[in-house]
């Protein structure tokens, strides 16, 4: 694992976090700049860079992790929606090169949003596309 990375530095105790779950496989933590209250990272305890990296077993043990998480948060925090995300690359967000999840609670009118429909695409673009992916 690279030395300077900082997830590894949580998970071996180096830095401290707000710990609220751990499984074999990984630990959750909260952000430390939370989107809303109760943002919590999911992360494995192996640096893997992104998902892509990351072998089928714990991908599988991970999702079990996360709605071990899903279960606390709703349990615990005034929370009926959530957005489990994954910032898979720089554009997409990855700023943290240790492949993690996000699990954010979500309430009406709390200011965030995902963009949607923001590129208009014809009939033709989409089954080009969905040729490529099927193909
Ligand atoms: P990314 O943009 O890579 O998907 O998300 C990284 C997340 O890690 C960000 O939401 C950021 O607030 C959080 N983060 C960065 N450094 C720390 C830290 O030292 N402790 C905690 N608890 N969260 C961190
Ligand atoms: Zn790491």
């Amino acid at each position: 694992m690279p030395q300077e990375c900082i997830f590894c530095k949580i998970i071996k105790g180096e830095i401290p976090s707000r710990m609220i779950h751990e499984s074999e496989v990984a630990i959750a933590f909260l952000d430390i700049h939370p989107a809303t209250r109760g943002h919590t990272l999911v992360v494995p305890r192996e640096h893997f860079k992104d998902m892509e990296k990351a072998p089928r077993t714990v991908i599988n043990q991970l999702l079990a992790t996360i709605s071990n998480v899903v279960s606390i948060i709703k349990e615990k925090l005034p929370c009926k929606a959530l957005n489990v995300l994954i910032n898979q690359g720089k554009p997409a967000g990855q700023v943290i090169d240790h492949f993690h999840v996000h699990v954010i609670p979500r309430h009406e009118n709390d200011g965030l949003s995902f963009p949607r429909s923001t590129t208009s695409i014809s009939e033709k673009e989409l089954d080009e596309i969905h040729v490529k992916l099927t193909q």
